[in-house]
């Protein structure tokens, strides 16, 4: 339904999980995908699917909490695709545990992969947008980000961050035909939540209005539509695709 033709997208996290789902939705929509993530592996799995679909894409072995190997990866995608339009901050891990315990490495961790990284890749990705007067960036935030999650001080510190760093970025941003939006997934069937036991997806399933756990391709349905043409009077926005289970 929406175009993405002739548009260049960057997405990070790509080798799996959501991000791999985001960049095949992108690309099958028409757009040029970088495909950016460290395990270089996965990322020429994804590539070579996207390529037998029709689609165009380059595959870039990066990880966002190194501010050099993210520069260095912008200049080869914009070498190789000449513009950069739409930028998919991705990436996230987590090193959960209670607050009063949690080392300060696995605090580091979290908010350089899932809040840091997202801003140097954002400040990389600017420039092109500005001398296009035209861009999209999304940065994938999370439901407990607006709820508060027990044992998950660093990674709801990083997703409640990024809604912060959207709201600013989209402010000043704006008068260039920019938009800056977040996507606050609830709890989707990844290898992140693959280690939750049984009992707790179907006690969780059983809180969520629409009865199911989301899945990738939920989220990157979401995804292309923010990055669109249609979506072009939407900016700063929170946008919840968390089955109904917190209405912020
Ligand atoms: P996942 O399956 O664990 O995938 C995480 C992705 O991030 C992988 O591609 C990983 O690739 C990449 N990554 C991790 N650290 C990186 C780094 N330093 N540099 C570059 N790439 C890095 O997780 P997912 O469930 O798809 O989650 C994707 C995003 O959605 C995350 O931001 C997560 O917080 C968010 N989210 C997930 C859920 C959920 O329920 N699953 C809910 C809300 C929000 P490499 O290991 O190859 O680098």
């Amino acid at each position: 339904m929406f175009q993405l033709t002739d548009r260049v997208a960057l997405v990070t996290g790509a080798s799996q999980g959501i991000g791999e789902a985001i960049a095949r939705a992108l690309a099958e929509a028409g757009a040029k995908v970088v495909l950016a993530a460290r395990n270089q592996e996965k990322l020429a799995a994804v590539l070579a699917g996207i390529e037998a679909a029709g689609g165009q894409a380059l595959a870039l072995g990066m990880d966002v909490a190194d501010a050099a190997q993210v520069k260095a990866a912008f200049q080869k995608a914009t070498e190789r695709f000449g513009r950069l339009d739409i930028l998919v901050n991705n990436a996230g891990i987590t090193r959960d545990g209670l607050s009063m315990r949690m080392k300060i490495e696995d605090w580091d961790a979290v908010l350089s992969t899932n809040l840091t990284g997202a801003y140097l890749c954002a400040q990389q990705a600017i420039p092109s947008m500005l001398r296009q007067r035209w861009g999209r960036i999304i940065n994938i935030s999370s439901v407990v980000a607006q709820m508060g999650n027990p044992g998950q001080v660093n990674y709801v510190a990083a997703k409640a961050g990024l809604i912060g760093l959207t709201k600013s970025l989209a402010l000043e941003l704006a008068s260039r035909h920019i938009t800056v939006n977040a996507v606050a997934p609830g709890f989707i069937e990844t290898e992140m939540t693959q280690a939750l036991p049984e009992k707790a997806v179907e006690q969780l399933s059983s809180r969520i209005p629409l009865g199911r756990l989301g899945t990738p391709a939920d989220v990157a349905g979401a995804v292309v539509f923010l990055s669109s043409e249609e979506a072009g009077y939407i900016t700063g926005h929170v946008l919840a695709v968390n089955g109904g289970m917190y209405m912020a």
